[in-house]
């Protein structure tokens, strides 16, 4: 007899929104995660009463009211606007792409000096079937802003040459010309007062939920315990990497406690250049406007990915989507198991987006 009606492998978002909702249509669930945690890659470490983001700095944002109503459910927003600066050979410079941008790399103060500075470097520098990342952002945005900004970090992020990167990998490149340095155009944003973990907290609320258990070192046992599953690991790793393993970029993150106050006066400072190990510093006290004595910064190293360390970003080439589509026919002919989040999915998807996701398989599930 099955104690439960859903085992909800994996605590992240996906599986909390999940849970939440199937419990509120008195469902029974089980969450497990094998992490000491709950909350997946959005759960907030409390170092000295500074929330750090400790799988990487998470700022939500969304264009949708209703994505955005559901997570004030259970934590009010701050107004915090992401606006990253990025070093270059010494030099600083606003993100995204922008008037203040231009004016700090040409000196120009009108949309007109502007445009006509990176059309002439596209018309010059530019590819008509752009064939690697390289022509394509010259293709898009020029050599200037491309060499100073650009060429080293994406090199770094994906430990390969701009020319050996496929073009795909930028698809649009934000360009303002405004004094306009918010990063994301979306109607909301910002960062949950108190944490990520608030969210989470409130979404398993009434649930039980067991930490420290890894699904694979018990699935029998585990299996048995609810009519179906909501599986939000690695969909290879359900299947026994029988197609072969699935690739990624992993990341390292170093942190810091440091005795001042303010160390670069932004949540996120970017280096581009190549000689820099790391690709960002983040300063976690800014998602909050902290006024602690102290602070506490994360150095973010890219780096190869084995089975061991954390999966961050899918790699998207033909030979994954290939592996992925054989995966994915397999998990289609499950009767009992439901596939979600961006391990199971293959995907990279933003917060707003995997809310959407959970909200509506949760709703075809109970219908
Ligand atoms: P996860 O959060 O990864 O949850 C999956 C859970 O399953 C994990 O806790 C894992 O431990 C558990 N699990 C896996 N296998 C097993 C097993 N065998 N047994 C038990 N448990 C298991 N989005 C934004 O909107 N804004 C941002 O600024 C932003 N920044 C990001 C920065 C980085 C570096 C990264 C990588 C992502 C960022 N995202 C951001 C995306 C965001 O992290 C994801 O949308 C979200 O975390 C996905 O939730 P999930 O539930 O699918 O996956």
């Amino acid at each position: 007899m099955q104690k439960y009606d859903y085992l909800i492998v994996g605590a992240g978002l996906f599986g909390c929104v999940f849970a939440y909702e199937a419990n509120k249509a008195g469902k029974k669930c089980l969450v497990i995660d094998k992490r000491n945690h709950v909350g997946g890659n959005v759960y907030c470490e409390n170092v000295d009463g500074i929330n750090v983001h400790k799988y990487g700095a998470h700022i939500f944002h969304t264009n949708d009211k209703q994505i955005w109503d559901y997570v004030n459910q259970f934590a009010e927003f701050n107004n915090y606007v992401n606006s990253p600066v990025s070093i270059s050979k010494g030099k600083l410079y606003n993100l995204p792409f922008n008037m203040n941008t231009f004016y700090q790399l040409w000196g120009t103060k009108t949309p007109e000096e502007a445009k006509k500075i990176i059309e002439s470097q596209i018309k010059e520098y530019g590819f008509e079937n752009p064939k690697n990342l390289e022509e394509q952002a010259l293709s898009l945005i020029g050599k200037d802003v491309y060499e100073t900004l650009i060429k080293e970090y994406t090199e770094k992020q994906w430990g390969k040459k701009a020319t050996e990167l496929p073009a795909f990998i930028i698809k649009r490149l934000p360009v303002r010309y405004t004094f306009n340095n918010n990063y994301f155009s979306d109607k909301y944003q910002g960062i949950p007062i108190g944490g990520y973990n608030k969210i989470i907290d409130g979404l398993l609320e009434g649930i039980e939920t067991k930490t420290n258990v890894d699904f694979f070192e018990n699935k029998e046992a585990l299996s048995k315990l609810a009519t179906k599953i909501v599986y939000t690991g690695k969909i290879d790793e359900f299947y026994n990497y029988k197609f072969g393993n699935l690739e990624y970029r992993s990341l390292r993150f170093e942190n810091t406690s440091l005795e001042k106050e303010n160390h670069q006066g932004n949540a996120v400072v970017n280096y581009n250049d190549g000689d820099i190990p790391y690709t960002r510093i983040i300063e976690h006290k800014h998602f909050e406007f902290g006024k602690q004595k102290h602070t506490v910064i994360t150095k973010e190293f890219p780096e190869q990915w084995t089975k061991e360390k954390e999966a961050y970003y899918p790699i998207n080439n033909d030979e994954n989507q290939n592996k992925y589509q054989q995966y994915k026919a397999l998990s289609l002919q499950e009767n009992n198991i439901i596939f979600g989040g961006r391990l199971a999915e293959y995907k990279y998807y933003d917060m707003h987006q995997i809310i959407a996701s959970a909200l509506q398989k949760v709703k075809k599930e109970l219908n």
